[in-house]
């Protein structure tokens, strides 16, 4: 079973891998949630994940919105609570 929510796809059977694609290299990969950070602050612009490029090795970072925060915490991603934003 596989639930998509925008660019994000979620295999609910076995691991869980979410699908990113780096701006950089334009590489598409498929990332464990351990390879994910999800930072929440008090804005929209403070509120992204993030990942490392496993192609290029760039750090890429994205605006996360309401249903990508829900996707990536129920996914097991760590969570960081940005205070002040
Ligand atoms: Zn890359």
């Amino acid at each position: 079973m596989t639930t998509t929510v925008g660019a994000m796809t979620t295999t609910l059977t076995g691991p869980v891998l979410f699908k990113a694609a780096c701006p950089d290299c334009r590489g598409s990969f498929e990332l464990a949630s351990d390879a994910l950070r999800l930072a929440i602050g008090a804005t929209r612009r403070t509120t992204f994940y993030s990942f490392t490029c496993p192609d290029c090795g760039s750090a890429v970072r994205k605006p996360a919105g309401e249903r990508i925060i829900e996707l990536l915490t129920g996914g097991g991603v760590r969570t960081l609570r940005v205070q002040g934003g």
